[in-house]
């Protein structure tokens, strides 16, 4: 490895190809297609590559300029974006997408139109809000917007529906919620008259599956999470037959000292608008790292070593309690952490953070 940067993550490319083996086998095992969901590691070829290849049957990004990087840099598709698009995009995303999620009318008609007009036929599938209140129509209203956009459809085809927990409300994916799609498909399959794709799940939806609870019928599930980091934020768990070890980051030490645990002098509010609260635990062993908000959302750290307490982050520093370490730290130590979702997507996102893909 050449010379690499501070703040950093090193992606480990085999234990990201074992989740994804992983997981796409439990799907398989089930019958249903794996959608890899990129959109964390903000178009890295080499990462996407790695999760095709190892049993994702399709790449879904939210962001459309991912896509036509991965596409303009030969990562096999299908392609499918993951969030609604947004009209603007509709004439370039035609190109490159071939699997849009959608929940209005108006953006149907707009890519039939605009599909019929380059002869490029792509697949539909119409969000169903089953209760967390993010995209798709509202499942009591499902059927009947539905059918009648698939009756005015000239050139492209209804797929199928899907859904979404997990990200607005919070809520969990269970036996009702997966039923209510069904008895929409099963209606919808009555008055089109042909079998629909269930789009039904991304990583919190995993679980159901593991314990053989996912009713029958659903046909895709769209994972990120799971791939990437052996987590399920929604289901507040580390998935234990995935690991958690894919991605790292390491932040360096720039200050060792030992100072108390109390401010001197009047306290207002912190740069993000907080007020501080300070418990007198006399004085204590810290470092400061040389990361910040700009790179990680601190409360979405995890030291990978026992005994380190992170007390704080402003824009470029952050300061950790080391009186419970028994390692003693030096300026120029490096420092580990796993990180939450969260503060991954900000760290991936973030142009301080370098990405360094290393291999097992
Ligand atoms: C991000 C996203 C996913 C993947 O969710 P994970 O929790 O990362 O597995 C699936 N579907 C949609 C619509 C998304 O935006």
């Amino acid at each position: 490895m050449s010379s690499s940067t501070f703040p950093r993550m090193t992606i480990d490319i085999d234990l990201l190809a074992y989740n994804v083996q992983k997981i796409s086998r439990l799907c398989h095992e089930n019958g249903i297609e794996l959608v890899g969901v990129t959109k964390l590691s903000v178009g890295n070829s080499q990462i996407a590559r790695v999760i095709r290849q190892n049993g994702a049957d399709k790449l879904g990004d939210s962001r459309l300029k991912n896509i036509v990087k991965f596409s303009q840099e030969g990562i096999a598709g299908p392609y499918q974006l993951v969030r609604i698009p947004m009209l603007s995009e509709l004439p370039m995303a035609i190109k490159y997408v071939d699997e849009f999620l959608v929940s209005m009318p108006q953006v149907v008609y707009e890519i039939d139109t605009i599909a019929r007009e380059v002869q490029r036929n792509v697949e539909v599938i119409y969000m169903v809000d089953v209760g967390d209140l993010r995209e798709g129509v509202w499942f009591e209203r499902a059927v009947e917007e539905i059918y009648e956009v698939y009756k005015n459809l000239t050139f492209i085809n209804l797929k199928g529906i899907g859904t979404n927990v997990g990200c607005y409300g919070g809520v969990l994916p269970t036996k009702e919620n997966v039923d209510t799609l069904l008895s929409i498909k099963k209606e919808l399959e009555r008055l089109l008259g042909y079998e629909l794709a269930v789009s039904g799940g991304s990583t919190v939806t995993l679980k159901m599956l593991e314990e053989g609870k996912l009713p029958k019928g659903v046909t895709q599930f769209r994972i990120g999470e799971g791939i990437f980091l052996g987590t399920d934020a929604t289901g507040d768990r580390d998935i234990p037959y995935l690991s958690q070890d894919t991605v790292i980051l390491e932040a360096e030490v720039i200050e060792v000292d030992q100072k108390p645990s109390v401010p001197v002098g009047n306290i207002g509010k912190d740069a993000f608008g907080r007020t501080p609260h300070f418990e007198n635990k006399g004085m204590r062993k810290r470092i400061i790292l040389a990361i910040g908000e700009q790179d990680v959302k601190p409360d979405g750290l995890k030291p990978i070593e026992k005994g380190l307490e992170i007390l704080h982050a402003s824009s470029d520093h952050l300061i950790i309690d080391t009186t419970n370490s028994e390692k003693t730290f030096r300026v120029g130590d490096v420092v580990k952490f796993r990180m939450n979702y969260g503060c991954a997507l900000r760290a991936f996102t973030s142009p301080h953070v370098e990405k360094v893909i290393v291999n097992g």
